[in-house]
C-alpha cells in the first residue's frame, strides 16, 4: 500500500530530519571536543543511533518508502510521523517492536 504523503509534507519531514541530523552532529562534535580536552570518556552510542536513524529516514524519503511501516508495510499514521519523524513502524507494530 502506497503512502499518500503530500509533496509539501515530505519536504517538511525532510527539512525537519536534516535539522535534527545537523543538531545531533553538532552536539556530538562539541562533546567530542570536550572529551578530547578533558580526557573524559563519553558514550556516543545514543547520538550515533539518532544520526543513523536520521540518515536512514532521509534515505527512505529518497527511495519513496518513507512513512511505510517496516513490519507490516502499511502507512504510518501521519500524526505519528509528525510526533516522531524517525518512526519506522506504525502504531500497532511499534508496540511489538519496541517493548
Ligand atoms: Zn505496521
Amino acid at each position: 500500500m502506497a503512502i499518500c504523503l503530500k509533496i509539501s509534507e515530505v519536504t517538511a519531514f525532510r527539512s525537519e530530519l536534516e535539522g535534527l541530523l545537523e543538531s545531533v552532529q553538532e552536539d556530538t562534535r562539541e562533546a567530542q571536543l570536550e572529551a578530547a580536552k578533558t580526557g573524559k570518556v563519553i558514550d556516543f552510542s545514543a547520538e550515533r543511533k539518532v544520526i543513523e536513524q536520521c540518515e536512514a529516514a532521509l534515505a527512505r524519503i529518497d527511495s519513496g518508502s518513507y512513512g511505510i511501516c517496516e513490519n507490516c508495510g502499511e502507512d504510518i499514521e501521519l500524526s505519528h510521523l509528525k510526533a516522531d519523524p524517525l518512526a519506522r513502524f506504525c502504531i500497532s507494530c511499534k508496540g511489538l517492536a519496541e517493548p
